[in-house]
């Protein structure tokens, strides 16, 4: 089977002053189509790094990046902008809301990036409703309204998962998405994760630094000395 998302030997490095300091260096990974693989590391190993490569938020050095077996690495800027809105969807540990927006709006943000101001006016009533619904399957139907200072940081990310999965995306993308929770709201993010991942079939990537929280992952990785390796045995 093709994997849904995988990339080979990719390198990517970033330039300090003079230095040039290799992050990335030969990573191999794939992710099968309803996978939900947990990606560990040390603080600063390139956990970021290799997600913002994979979804196409930064280039390689080197490498190729495939989606169901064809190279999307290297695709013109408006193509690579449209795969970045329908395939992948993102979630960050600090949630990156609009803060003058309301949850409602900035779940419809990838919308209207979508749809450009005419063609979003235009169905904007069913768009509406579909951001709707996805604010209550993420709990947060009686929020719509609330801009993110009025929300709790487990809503924050919840309306910020609601976003992620606004564009209908096949690969969801988090960077240590329980990161900035306590750990019952964390376990609560994490429980819906799971549940998208097991019900809609989502393809999950997550970093993490937190063994506890990548055991909950069908499958865990390390990055470690800018290369992946599968952890066969059991994590604490
Ligand atoms: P992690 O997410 O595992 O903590 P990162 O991918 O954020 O690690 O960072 C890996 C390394 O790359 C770190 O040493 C970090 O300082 C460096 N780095 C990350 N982003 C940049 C950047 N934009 N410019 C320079 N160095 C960076
Ligand atoms: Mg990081």
């Amino acid at each position: 089977m093709t994997p849904h998302l995988a990339c080979v030997d990719l390198v990517k490095g970033y330039r300090k002053g003079k230095v040039q300091v290799p992050v990335l260096q030969g990573v191999d990974f794939e992710a099968a189509r309803g996978e939900y693989v947990a990606v560990m590391g040390a603080s600063g190993s390139g956990k970021s790094t290799l997600l913002h490569v994979l979804g196409l938020l930064d280039d390689p050095d080197r490498g190729r990046i495939l989606l169901e077996g064809r190279p999307i690495d290297r695709l013109p800027d408006r193509r690579r902008d449209e795969l970045r809105n329908r395939i992948f969807g993102f979630i960050f540990q600090s949630y990156h809301l609009l803060p003058e927006l309301t949850a409602l709006e900035n779940v419809l943000t990838p919308l209207m990036i979508r749809y450009g101001v005419i063609a979003y006016k235009l169905r904007r009533k069913r768009l509406v409703h579909q951001a709707r619904l996805l604010l209550d399957r993420v709990g947060l139907g009686h929020r719509c309204n609330h801009k993110p200072s009025e929300l709790s940081g487990g809503e924050m990310q919840r309306a910020a998962i609601a976003r992620a999965l606004a564009g209908q995306p096949s690969i969801l993308l988090a960077d240590e998405p329980t990161g900035n929770l306590d750990a019952a709201t964390g376990q609560a993010v994490l429980d819906l994760l799971r549940d998208l991942n097991r019900e809609e079939g989502l393809t999950m990537i997550m970093v993490t630094h937190d063994a506890q929280v990548a055991a909950q992952a069908d499958r865990v990785v390390r990055l470690t000395e800018g290369r992946i390796v599968e952890c066969l045995t059991e994590v604490p």
